[in-house]
């Protein structure tokens, strides 16, 4: 008797032979991937305790958010209008800088209940501050079920880039306590819940790190074991910065300290010139690709292309959600799909199979657990997610690939499992109680920004 078997399914696997199954099924027992096949031969296999009829659904590996920040949720539409460093340095920081553990509580709930109704089942959070109250953060993760990797900001200079005073007080570290913490909250949560959660390094910004800070986060997540997160080229700020400090292209500073390598995920990475990539391809170092903020901020658009010609390995993620405005996958998808088509002109590529490489196995890759998720075969702890396709904005269906990424949304996902465990069942999440927290965050909204004397803005009044 195993756990748990879904039937009659359209399964994209995402295996190495990129399989799809019409009618397919796949046999789950203690959280691992038993099989996966044809329903008929693989039901006649196996007695379940649990059968779910997934009919009309597909079902997929859950999408991996490589770039999110759990901090930012209740910032959602705070300011939509203006450009990436205005936002951080007038809403977005000074707003975090006056946050205490139960706003961040709040917005990492919201967070985590918003991803796993969208079929997020991995996530990469990028740099907490310990104002964030960080073992609260990282027990709301287990609890949700969720899979996912926080990582701690490390700094020791407070400039940004060539802006002494982008940064809020509130947010500054030095350098000896950011890495005691780091170090801590490592030691303590890397590999907890039965390996769901981890925890990484995370260099607050290229001008807000010494050189001897960066080649000692190098050399403690090799011994370690654990990886690196950090924006990198994302503004054209941060590659006059590395030219006129160190004389180098970003991904040349990163090189110049050990900060390349298949642990490691650069978010954005839109100013990288061909020659990067290039190191970056040879390095296999993760480049997360944020198309949604990237164009809604009017940064630029990353050279997606060239990087997967070179052999980096792409993924993608939402940023945070003031930059974006959500957290469904299915959008960056979407995104990055229409901004690379026409950018290049060329209507045949990128492709849907693509995007969901990049959404699933890539997004596994660069959160280094490729191992146990990113695709539905035998040995894989189970992540899957069932998207319901009986919806006027989905039929007909003649190929499920093309449903997912050009047709659904986040809502359309109706059952997530995790490791195995049904986390959603028919949209309602079992680990999470929805109501409070929406609740909790409306009475928390107003608070945070009058805490930090921002106020949203807004384009027409609200009377
Ligand atoms: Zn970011």
């Amino acid at each position: 008797m195993i756990d748990t078997l879904i039937k009659n399914a359209m399964v994209i696997t995402v295996d190495p032979q990129r399989r799809v199954f019409m009618d397919g099924a796949i046999a789950i027992h203690d959280g691992d991937i038993l099989e996966v096949g044809p329903s008929g031969p693989v039901c006649a296999r196996y007695e379940a305790a649990q059968v779910i009829d997934a009919a009309g659904m597909i079902a997929m590996p859950g999408m991996v958010n490589c770039h999110f920040h759990l901090p930012q949720v209740l910032m959602r539409g705070i300011n939509d209008n203006t450009d990436a460093m205005h936002k951080l340095k007038y809403y977005i920081w000074p707003v975090q800088g006056h946050y205490d553990e139960q706003d961040a509580l709040v917005s990492t709930r919201l967070g985590l209940l918003e991803m796993i109704k969208s079929g997020t089942t991995a996530f990469l959070s990028t740099g907490l501050h310990p104002r964030y109250g960080l073992d609260a953060i990282a027990e709301a993760m287990i609890d949700s079920g969720i899979r996912g990797v926080i990582s701690k900001y490390v700094m020791d200079i407070s400039a940004y880039a060539l802006d002494s005073s982008a940064l809020d007080p509130g947010l500054w570290e030095t350098g000896e306590e950011s890495m005691r913490q780091a170090i801590a909250l490592i030691e303590k949560w890397d590999g907890a819940a039965n390996g769901r959660l981890h925890a990484w390094f995370s260099p607050r910004s290229v001008g807000g790190c010494s050189v001897a800070l960066l080649k000692e986060v190098s050399r403690l997540a090799a011994e370690y074991g654990v990886g690196i997160t950090a924006h990198w080229a994302e503004v054209q700020n941060n590659v006059d910065y590395t030219l006129e400090k160190y004389g180098l292209l970003p991904a040349e500073f990163a090189e110049s300290v050990g900060l390349l390598g298949p642990n490691v995920t650069f978010a954005h990475g839109i100013y990288f010139t061909d020659g990067e990539i290039e190191l970056l391809g040879r390095t296999r170092t993760n480049i997360c690709h944020c198309p949604v903020c990237n164009t809604k901020l009017a940064m630029g658009i990353a050279k997606v292309p060239q990087m997967l010609a070179a052999g980096a390995n792409v993924c993608l993620g939402n940023d945070g959600v003031p930059v974006n405005n959500t957290a469904d996958m299915f959008r960056e998808m979407r995104t990055a799909l229409l901004i690379h088509r026409v950018n290049s002109g060329n209507a045949e590529y990128p492709t849907a199979a693509q995007a969901i490489e990049m959404a699933t196995i890539n997004g596994a890759k660069a959160i280094m657990a490729d191992r146990v998720a990113g695709s539905l075969e035998a040995g894989k702890r189970a992540d899957v997610i069932l998207i319901d396709t009986h919806k006027p904005h989905i039929y007909p269906v003649y190929d499920p690939v093309s449903v997912v990424a050009w047709a659904a949304n986040g809502s359309d996902v109706d059952t997530v499992l995790i490791d195995g465990q049904v986390v959603m069942r028919h949209r309602e999440v079992l680990t999470l109680d929805e109501a409070q927290i929406l609740a909790d965050a409306q009475a928390r909204s107003h608070k945070i920004l009058e805490q930090a004397g921002v106020r949203p803005n807004l384009v027409w009044p609200l009377l």
